[in-house]
């Protein structure tokens, strides 16, 4: 059953369902604009008090929230899997324990990423100038999230973001609205102040609502086609948008991979979170030479593969999160399919189980005419092609509108690292997939249209702060050489400011002096 959004009036609610079972499991408000506005304005109000706090402080109650994370373990997993479908022991690991290891990262560290920065000012220093660099909250930060991963996306950017000393308002999916209530729990019990962050649950209207809302700034995860909604709309106030949108993860297969190892790595970069995750394998390419003997492993592994209501904890994948997704997927297979393309596993939804149920599909005979090796399929597909050369593989990799993440196997890392460095994504990663995200000192971002910023690592940090340049002047009794007046002889001081100071050689400035002087010595005419 799709979650069920009600006519849009003060009051009215989300009835969400558990994709698995289709049974309702919960309630969450349909926040209006209104009511978005005024939790922006209270986000506000609560700001310089929380910047005011030091570092410690602020991480005190995250490792505190960690705490209750930890005792609850179990009983977050098990919400998180009500409210999209994963597998329980999924959640842990692809969720809760790399958010855990997010929090205590940040908690201990962001004092020293955000330490003020020293900056080399070349030969002005010979003019007694120094430059420094120190990084304050933006102020209010704006997050808007999906619903794939519904507690560590957002969870990982709101400590991120509070660390740095910013107040949160997050809207949550509307398939995911009681993850994100839980998470607002959890920072609550551990002693966040009131206001410091605030759930907005709700739909597309009560996200637009808050990029209209005043924020200092937009963290917005989602799809492209909203992604680009949202950038418009912030354009129009001109606050920055930071956007992770969709993919199409390539994997290449050289002819030297493990094949055994590469399979598996396969498999669970396209079937984990039954594919929905922004870099899930989308599409993979192997060297002709061991493609017969990669897709036969493929297909034994991928028939191995448990999937169910997750109701006892063994299941490898579950239902989809949404009829919607599974539309999506069933357009691109039954496309490919139609042209030519050949499922050797899978390439049906279930019928005899109530909710959106997919099965792991393996598809060869793809070409790059296909929806399915263009389009992001954001489900349990594993389209299949090969290649003859290296820089074909190249080719193939980047023939995309998207650059999210891509992985390359192989035996030898020299020659991986040198494919690597050809591919236009944001992250690739070297006999590994997927899983960098979980990662909380690297970067997350994209190129083309997998978005704009990053999250994650200290790039990421750095979007939740504005740097401001500081720069001193100690010789402060005397003037510029560059001030007025201009006469003929600061003229000729210039023209020599131009080919010797901005040569950066130390000696060749140095040869300006006596010019140098003389105009200090000139009287104002
Ligand atoms: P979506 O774009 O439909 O929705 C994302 C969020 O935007 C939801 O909270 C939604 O309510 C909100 N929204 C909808 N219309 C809005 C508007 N006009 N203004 C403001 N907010 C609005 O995406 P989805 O289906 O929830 O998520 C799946 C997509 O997310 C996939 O494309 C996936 O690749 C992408 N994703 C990317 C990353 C990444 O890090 N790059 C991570 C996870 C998911």
């Amino acid at each position: 059953m799709a979650q069920s959004i009600p006519a849009k009036s003060p009051g009215a609610e989300i009835i969400v369902y558990n994709p698995a079972t289709t049974e309702e499991i919960g309630r969450a408000p349909l926040t209006m604009p209104e009511e978005v506005a005024r939790a922006v304005g209270r986000a506000r109000e609560a700001r310089a008090a929380w910047a005011a706090r030091s570092f410690h402080e602020r991480g005190a109650v995250i490792m505190q929230a960690r705490k209750i994370i930890l005792n609850e373990l179990d009983e977050i997993a098990a919400l998180v899997s009500r409210e999209t479908g994963k597998p329980s022991p999924e959640a842990i690991a692809m969720e809760l324990a790399p958010a855990l290891d997010l929090m205590q990262y940040f908690a201990r560290k962001t004092a020293t990423l955000l330490r003020p920065r020293r900056i080399s000012v070349g030969l002005y220093w010979t003019m007694g100038r120094s430059s420094y660099e120190i990084y304050k909250p933006q102020g209010v930060i704006g997050i808007i999230s999906p619903w794939n991963f519904p507690w560590a996306t957002p969870l990982a950017e709101v400590v991120m973001a509070l660390m740095a000393g910013n107040t949160v308002v997050l809207k949550p999916s509307e398939l995911t609205p009681l993850t994100a209530l839980k998470i607002n729990e959890v920072l609550t019990r551990a002693g966040l102040p009131e206001n410091v962050f605030q759930v907005v649950t709700g739909d597309g209207s009560t996200g637009a609502a808050l990029v209209a809302s005043g924020v200092d700034k937009i963290l917005f995860t989602g799809s492209v086609t909203t992604g680009r909604r949202v950038a418009e709309a912030a354009a129009k106030y001109l606050i920055p948008v930071v956007l992770e949108l969709g993919g199409k993860d390539a994997m290449i297969v050289l002819d030297d991979a493990n094949i055994v190892n590469a399979a598996r790595g396969a498999l669970w970069g396209a079937f984990a979170n039954c594919g929905q995750s922004c870099a899930s394998v989308e599409r993979c390419y192997v060297h002709e030479s061991i493609a017969g003997q990669f897709i036969a492993e493929v297909v034994k592994e991928t028939k191995r593969l448990r999937q169910s209501t997750g109701a006892d904890n063994t299941a490898d994948l579950g239902p989809m999160s949404s009829e919607r997704q599974l539309s999506v997927v069933e357009r691109h297979v039954n496309q490919a399919l139609n042209h030519g393309a050949v499922a050797l596993t899978g390439g049906e939804r279930l019928r005899d189980v109530a909710g959106p149920f997919y099965p792991p599909t393996v598809l060869t005979n793809v070409t790059h005419e296909m929806d399915v090796m263009r389009e992001e399929t954001f489900g349990p597909v594993l389209p299949i092609m090969t290649f003859k050369t290296d820089d074909e593989a190249i080719r193939l990799a980047n023939d995309s509108d998207f650059g999210l993440t891509a992985s390359v196997w192989t035996n030898n890392i020299g020659r991986g690292q040198q494919l690597a460095r050809q591919i236009d994504a944001g992250t690739v990663t070297i006999n590994e997939v997927l899983y960098t995200h979980a990662i909380a000192q690297t970067p997350w971002g994209g190129t083309k249209q997998s978005g704009l910023g990053r999250t994650h690592g200290q790039a990421g940090l750095m979007e939740l702060v504005r740097p401001q340049h500081v720069h001193v002047n100690r010789l402060q009794m005397i003037p510029d050489l560059w001030w007025f007046n201009y006469d003929e002889g600061a003229g000729q001081l210039f023209r020599g400011f131009a080919r010797r100071f901005a040569s950066g050689s130390l000696f060749q400035a140095s040869l300006l002096l006596p010019q140098m002087v003389r105009r200090w010595r000139t009287p104002r005419n």
